[in-house]
């Protein structure tokens, strides 16, 4: 579910203040997305799970940052 969000542009970056310049943007233009490996274990077998994670950009220091 978190995937597809990042796959449609509908998830929306929570952040109100930059975590590089600490200043408040009116908000944060959406960079890139950085695929992220997540290993679950169910019942004695691992699964491997991939999902997406936003990449933001501040508008007011050019900086990038994952939420
Ligand atoms: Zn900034």
């Amino acid at each position: 579910m978190h995937t597809d969000a990042v796959l449609d542009g509908s998830d929306g970056c929570t952040f109100k203040e930059c975590p590089q310049c600490h200043k408040q943007p009116e908000g944060f233009s959406r960079h890139d997305c950085r695929k992220r490996t997540v290993l679950r274990v169910v019942e004695g077998v691992v699964y491997k799970l991939f999902t997406l994670l936003t990449r933001w950009l501040c508008p007011l220091c050019n900086h990038t940052f994952t939420m």
